[in-house]
């Protein structure tokens, strides 16, 4: 392995030093409500970071990572999966999926946590077919209330994507008929202004009612850095964590 391939011994055991850390929150939020920390996956978030920390967190135990941009998932998982050690890497597809990089994203990602529309339902689709898989995918809800003067394009707190709960039940129904996609859940980012209690509430409801028609559809996807006790108290499945993890992302890229 060239030098950049794996990080110092330094950044190594502050990876695990912060994983712990991690951990004991997800026990302790998971403890105090009940439930049992090893149902729970935790989706280490690994966007801007390189290769190498991917390398070193597999190491330490970590086989679920996430990425939400195409062309720096694409190529930094290439290079890790390369090495038949790193095969067993899951790798989420978390962010926003544009309709023309569907194709390339169902090719590689074990999930999809980002469709909001059938348009891009359809196109993971086709590109799951061409790839010979079935691909695991959830329904992003936009959890920001609607503002009073917000128009169709209004997703409140910055256009991070989701479809409206309102239109929720109707993408579940449509994306059921897709043969390449199997519906595994729902995923929500807790809007910057709101009460992120308030909002894992909403979503745990929502959850029940996809579940309801779709009994397989039963991750939660909810819960990052700052907020995944939260997530925890209210039946999330999936933390998706990074910042606690591996640090400060540039605020630029
Ligand atoms: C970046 C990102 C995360 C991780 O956020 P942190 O605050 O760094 O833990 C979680 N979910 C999504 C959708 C993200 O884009």
């Amino acid at each position: 392995m060239s030098p950049a391939a794996y990080p110092s011994p330094q950044r190594v055991a502050q990876l695990r030093e912060n994983l712990s850390a991690v951990r004991a929150r997800i026990a302790a939020a998971a403890h105090a409500c009940g439930r049992d920390p090893g149902q729970l996956t935790l989706i280490v978030v690994t966007k801007f970071f390189p290769a190498a920390d991917v390398r070193a967190l597999a190491d330490l135990g970590e086989l679920d990572l996430g990425e939400n941009r195409d062309q720096e998932a694409s190529e930094k998982f290439r290079q890790v999966r390369r090495d038949a050690r790193y095969a067993a890497l899951r790798l989420h597809f978390i962010g926003q999926v544009q309709t023309n990089k569907a194709a390339s994203v169902a090719a590689y990602a074990d999930a999809v946590h980002s469709v909001d529309r059938i348009k891009l339902a359809r196109a993971l689709n086709r590109g799951a077919a061409a790839a010979g898989r079935v691909l695991p995918v959830l329904v992003q809800v936009d959890l920001a209330e609607p503002k009073p003067s917000g128009g169709p394009d209004d997703h409140g707190d910055g256009m991070r994507g989701g479809v409206r709960p309102d239109q929720l039940a109707g993408l579940v129904e449509q994306l059921r008929a897709e043969p390449n996609l199997t519906l595994r859940g729902v995923m929500a980012v807790a809007p910057l202004s709101a009460d992120p209690n308030a909002a894992f509430a909403r979503l745990a409801d929502l959850a029940a009612q996809v579940s309801a028609v779709a009994p397989e559809a039963n991750w939660i996807s909810a819960g990052m850095s700052s907020d995944l006790e939260a997530a925890v108290r209210h039946g999330a499945t999936h933390l998706r964590v990074g910042t606690a993890i591996l640090g400060t992302r540039p605020t630029l890229r």
